[in-house]
């Protein structure tokens, strides 16, 4: 075909498309950064499900554009039609709201280089290809269903190559009289590229996480728009990229295939490539067969994004834990640096792990509990109420009407050297907490006391330890009351006495710390005992005392 000729075909495809390329790329000017800024997307399809994978993308993406002064947006690529479910953009939104990483610019908040929702941006995309027909580096292939299976069935017979090639991509070359026949017909077109590529080359992707990689030069005449008009997900990604300007595309390894084939793009319509950085998928032990696997949305709860609120984990806890995930040295800074924000952490490429991540959900509950050691007792109660009146409103009534008393129980062992660390959720908040509250204790007798053994409490000395006590002791009072309790009735006022001449003991000092919280809070394990003690109040300590029989 000649100039003339394509010219007219191109008018022919895209009657309608009157704008040029070069009238769009003068709206999509360069960005006005610092040297080093990093410009990133966030591109999900709204399949209607955000599984972790994708919020760790969206974590990088957000981390890295911020850390370096850049941009980060947000683009729904929605080429694939039938992929749409209703309720995705809510899902994409509340999710980034939740784990507070929204971006800059794009689909939730507009910006200068908009429209962020593909299916809007179809006349952008068919300029292109108009432009790419009129060049004589795409053309409209005809090939039917049936055509293709059976090329397939032929290359797979012979161990070729799968795709339109070469001598199979028996339209590259079709005359304008042909294409004009084949319309006039209505028989369904997509376009496609010609592909310079050939079968010996090679070209090699710098990945900023992975290093080198070596692949085949990719010589399919891949298709760029469909048979609706819409752009193919490989040419409208690389068309956004670029005209948003992307520097910096960080995306799961499972695209490092496609990555000749975008590069190609690139190179075709003039574009400077973008960097590359895949990320490595998360995998987990799985319980039956012991093996490595990827996380699956079938089988680990703990894939979905919803999971994590529901199940009272805070959102800040799995920041953490995804960037323990992300750079191999977070975590032993993150213990280190005891005041400071993850955003305080230098995050980089270099460190991301280039094989499967462990996702250990262990390690998410150690990282959230040394998060919350670290937050204040008013900021753990203030937080966990909105989640208690989201998921459990009882409790929320109980810890709302007893507020000063939960906040004074949380305060325990929370300021010192040494922080508890009996909270990883929210919902432990609660279990750690219950026995706090008169509504909760004396609802059910047996629950309350189901941890302990009842036989072993001595019901008389417990009467006795009431007489002395006193809600203003401080701890050594408390101390000093209780070794004179022991010595006056039979127990040893240390262990180390205990231990020299335990015959002559009914037991020692320990022993009756433990009943007086065995019977107080039907636990073997408290934060510190005399102020739990003091908090309760003498009037709440002898109702819980009466429980137990003379
Ligand atoms: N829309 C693609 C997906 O959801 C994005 C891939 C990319 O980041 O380039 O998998």
């Amino acid at each position: 075909m000649n100039e003339n000729e394509r010219l007219e075909l191109a008018e022919i495809l895209f009657p309608n498309i009157k704008t040029t390329r070069d009238e769009i790329e003068k709206k999509y000017p360069e960005r006005e950064l610092n040297e080093g800024a990093k410009v990133t997307r966030y591109a999900p399809s709204p399949t209607g499900f955000m599984h972790v994978g994708n919020l760790e993308s969206a974590f990088l993406d957000y981390v890295f554009a911020k850390q370096s002064g850049g941009i980060f947006y947000l683009r729904f690529e929605d080429t694939d039609q039938e992929r749409y479910v209703e309720g995705a953009y809510d899902l994409i939104k509340s999710s980034l709201e939740t784990f507070d990483i929204m971006p800059t610019e794009g689909a939730l908040s507009d910006g200068n280089y908009g429209p962020y929702v593909q299916s809007e941006r179809k006349e952008i995309y068919q300029t292109y290809i108009k432009d790419l027909i009129i060049n004589g580096l795409a053309y409209p292939c005809f090939m039917t269903k049936e055509e293709l299976q059976e090329i397939r069935e032929g290359q797979e017979l012979r161990k070729e190559a799968i795709g339109v090639y070469g001598p199979y991509a028996a339209d590259r070359d079709l005359s304008l009289k042909e294409i004009k026949e084949k319309l006039k017909n209505n028989e369904d077109y997509v376009i496609r590229i010609k592909s310079p590529g050939k079968n010996d080359e090679t070209v090699t992707l710098h990945d900023l996480i992975k290093g080198d990689i070596t692949m085949p030069e990719n010589m399919i005449d891949e298709v760029i728009m469909k048979k609706d008009g819409l752009p193919t997900y490989h040419f409208a990604h690389v068309i956004d990229d670029h005209l948003m300007h992307t520097t910096t595309v960080i995306r799961g390894d499972e695209w490092v295939p496609s990555y000749p084939k975008h590069l190609q793009l690139c190179q075709i319509l003039g574009f400077k490539v973008p960097k590359y950085a895949h990320y490595a998928p998360l995998t987990k032990k799985d319980e039956e067969t012991g093996n490595i696997r990827k996380l699956s949305k079938r089988k680990d709860p703990e894939f979905s994004v919803g999971y994590y609120e529901e199940a009272g984990i805070p959102a800040e806890g799995v920041k953490l834990f995804l960037s323990t995930i992300v750079n191999t040295n977070f975590e032993e800074w993150y213990l280190q640096n005891t005041d400071k924000s993850y955003l305080d952490f230098q995050f980089s490429f270099k460190k991301m792990p280039t094989g499967g991540t462990l996702f250990d959900v262990e390690k998410l509950n150690n990282i959230c509990r040394t998060y919350f050691s670290r937050i204040s007792a008013l900021e753990i109660y203030e937080k966990s109420s909105k989640y208690f009146e989201k998921y459990d409103k009882d409790f929320y009534k109980i810890m709302t009407s007893n507020k000063d008393k939960l906040i004074s129980f949380l305060d325990i062992e929370r300021n010192g050297k040494r922080p508890r660390k009996d909270i990883a959720t929210y919902k432990d908040v609660k279990d750690e907490s219950l026995y706090m509250f008169s509504e909760y204790f004396f609802e059910d007798k047996e629950k309350a006391y189901s941890e302990i053994d009842k036989n072993s409490v001595d019901v008389e000395l417990l009467y006795k330890y009431l007489e002395v006590f006193d809600s203003n002791d401080d701890n050594d009072t408390w101390y000093s009351k209780i070794q004179t309790l022991a010595s006056e009735n039979g127990y040893a006022p240390s262990t180390k006495e205990y231990k020299n001449n335990p015959d002559s003991f009914k037991g020692h000092i320990g022993d009756i710390c433990e009943m007086i919280r065995h019977v107080v809070t039907g636990k073997n394990q408290t934060p510190n005992l005399s102020n739990i003690l003091n908090i309760l109040g003498k009037e709440e300590i002898k109702k819980r005392i009466e429980f137990f029989e003379r």
